[in-house]
This record gives C-alpha cells, structure tokens and sequence, in this order.
C-alpha cells in the first residue's frame, strides 16, 4: 500500500536524512519507525505526504507515484497526525473535526453528523465536548481530537508523527490502547513514527528500527527484541530493556551480600572486620550502622554510637526501587529487611550485586529457568 524504491533524501545542507531505503507497509498493517532523535523518521513519512521530496528514488500510494499526484489532492487521501496537534485554535472540536470533509465538499450537516460519530469513537462525547476550543481541552483530548480528525475523510493511509509523545505517561498508555482498538476496526495503513521502543512495540505489526537514515531491522516486535539482527539493534533493545527489567525484578534473598552484624547491648568491638557493621537489636531487627574508624577511637557500646539507617527496603521490592534509594541516599549498600518477619535483617544489597541480579534475570529469561540456578560471572 506503501512503497519506498530506493529512496533517498539529501537536503540542501549536505545533510543525508534518509538513505537508499526500500520497504513497503502492507494494506491494513500497522509500521512503527522506531529510533533515536535526527535518525530520518520524520523525513521518511514527510516523503509520503509530499511535505519534503526525495532527491533520489520513488514512493508509491497505492501503485501510484505520489509525485504524479497533485500534492493536495494526496494529503486529503492521507490523514497527518502530529504531536503538536495543529487543531485550529478558532474552530471548536466539532468543526476541527469536520474540516477535510467539508473541503472535500461534503454537505456541512453531514460532515458534522460524521464528525460526531469520529470523536465519539476516540472517546470523546460530541455533546459534551464538541463545542468546546482547543484550549479548553487537555493534552490528551486534543491528541484524540487529532486522530478523530485525521480519519474523517475516511482515508485509506494514516501518517503518525509522534502523536502522544506530549502527554504524559499515563495518558498515553490510554491513548495507546484506545488506538489499538480503534485500528482493529478501522484497519488503515500506518506509518507511525516514535523513539520510544516501548511504543514501538505495543503498536507495531511490524517495527523498524532506524540507523542513521537507514532500516536495520523491519520485522516482527518479538523478532526484534529477541533476534536483533545487528549489533546496533541490540544495543538500541538492549538499553532499553535493562531498564524496563529493573522494575520488574524483585530483590531475592539471594541477591544479597552479608556484611558484619553487632547487636545494640554488645560492647563496642575492637575490629569489625570490614569497614562498618550493620547494628541490629535484640530481635535481630535493623537498627542501624557503625562504622570501623569510629568503633577503633571510641568506647561504650554499639548503642552509644550506632547510626540511623536510612537506606533500606523490604525484600520483594524491585531493583529499581533499589537503584533509586541507593542513589536519593548516596549509599554503596542498602539494608533488605523481611516485612512478613517483622523487619527482620537479611543482608544487603551493593551495586555489585544490584548489576549481578539484573544479569541473572536476563539470563534467566533467556533459559526459562529460575533465576537462582542462574550463574553469572563477575568481578570481584
Ligand atoms: P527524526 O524524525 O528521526 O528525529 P528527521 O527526519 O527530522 O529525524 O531528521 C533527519 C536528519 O535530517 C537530521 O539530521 C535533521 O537535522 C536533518 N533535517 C531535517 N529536516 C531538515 C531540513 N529541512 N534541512 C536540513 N536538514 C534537515
Ligand atoms: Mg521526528
């Protein structure tokens, strides 16, 4: 439905945007471009629409040359979605909505008929919503409004830039699903552009994954994360995954390193053996921390010169969690207590093994395997 021949687009600069590409998006398939900032993506759609043009090569819409097609003609077979909406701020949503099909000459009555019927398929109710501005609307409702508008002249093609790249997080996991089931029953052709692999990978029937100006990969979600075809994919999955992964991983008793431990009554000790200990009470519950330097000067006992502990965790939380107590309390370890044993001292976590449990997981999905029985080497 969407071809690209060889196509190649250099601007006026030198800059080479897009590269000798050639790929085609099947009628009814959903294409994610997936990759990092300046990588060509916008380039690529913009060829589609005709708002940039290649300098080499060809792209066909439907077995024809877009650049046989007058360019105005073509965009209203195209619907544009971008991440700055574009809605007329003068207009109400229902007239947004209503735009193309009134140029394209549809009576205003039903163009507005038609333009309900879209916001109420993007979530929005056309009687609570439809006379309201662009400014009376959230980032979110205004992206939807801008899908409701680019489907309204029903065109076969859908171009998405980015469209929920301004809303945040949790919107835009909504915007997300809502879409999904909205194309199953629209079922158009998209192109659909976005860095977020995450974003990618929900959306995408297929997914390619952009170099500089140039598809590394164009396959399948599960195909891309788990066979990257070149080192440059898996780096690009690779990143993205370690960090997706630390919060799905839980701290395990196994993870943890056990450092010297003295209880609250026992006289300060003249060696710890390590460079602090981990201070319990008598039922062996955290209490804190004592450092080597000052149990050497000092006398009395531990009480007299244990330290608060502010960084720890139950066990169970997961290593992102982790990460980010280590980091908000500049700590080298955390403590892990056991909620379900009324706090309990089990260990502690060190970077070290923080890295190590994550590796572990990896590996242990990889296997499908328990990730105890998972050996990783390491360095100290
Ligand atoms: P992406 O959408 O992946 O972030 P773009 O397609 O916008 O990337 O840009 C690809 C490359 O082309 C970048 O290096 C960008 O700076 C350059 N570029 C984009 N538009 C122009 C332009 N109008 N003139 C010159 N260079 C451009
Ligand atoms: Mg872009």
């Amino acid at each position: 439905m969407i071809r690209f021949e060889h196509v190649t687009k250099r601007y006026p600069d030198g800059t080479t945007a897009v590269d000798d590409l050639s790929f085609e998006v099947a009628r009814g398939e959903l294409v994610t471009l997936v990759g990092p900032s300046g990588c060509g993506k916008t380039t690529t759609m913009k060829m589609v629409n005709r708002l940039v043009e290649p300098t080499g090569g060809r792209v066909l819409v439907d077995g024809q040359d877009v650049s046989t097609v007058d360019p105005v003609r073509l965009r209203r077979r195209i619907g544009y979605v971008i991440q700055q909406v574009g809605l007329f701020p003068h207009r109400t949503v229902l007239e947004n909505t209503a735009t193309v099909p009134h140029l394209l000459g549809v009576k205003r009555a039903r163009a507005r008929a038609r333009a309900a019927e879209l916001l109420d398929l993007v979530g929005l109710d056309p009687a609570t919503y439809g006379d309201r501005y662009p400014e009376q609307l959230s980032g979110g409702q205004r992206q939807r409004v801008g899908v409701a508008r680019a489907l309204a002249a029903d065109p076969p093609v859908l171009l998405m830039d980015e469209p929920f790249g301004a809303v945040d997080p949790v919107v835009r996991e909504r915007l997300q699903s809502e879409f999904l089931k909205l194309q199953a029953e629209v079922r158009k052709t998209v192109l659909f552009v976005t860095h977020d692999l995450e974003e990618a990978v929900r959306l995408g029937d297929r997914i390619a994954v952009y170099g500089q100006g140039r598809i590394e990969q164009l396959d399948a979600p599960a195909t891309v994360l788990g066979a990257p075809a070149t080192p440059y994919v898996a780096d690009f999955v690779g990143a993205d995954r370690g960090l997706k992964r630390l919060s799905v991983t839980p701290v395990q008793e196994g993870d943890l390193e056990q450092p010297p431990v003295v209880h609250l009554d026992d006289p300060l000790p003249r060696e710890l053996g390590a460079r602090w200990a981990v201070v319990l009470d008598r039922e062996d519950n955290l209490h804190g921390w004592i450092s080597a330097e000052h149990a050497a000067r000092a006398g009395g006992t531990v009480r007299d010169h244990a330290r608060r502990m502010d960084a720890w965790l139950p066990l169970g939380a997961d290593l992102k969690q982790a990460f980010a107590t280590m980091l908000q309390h500049d700590a080298g370890w955390i403590a892990v207590i056991d909620r379900a044993q009324r706090g309990r001292f089990l260990g502690v976590l060190t970077p070290a093994r923080l890295h190590e449990a994550l590796r572990r997981s990896i590996d242990a999905d990889a296997q499908d395997v328990p990730r105890a029985q998972v050996d990783v080497e390491t360095v100290g």
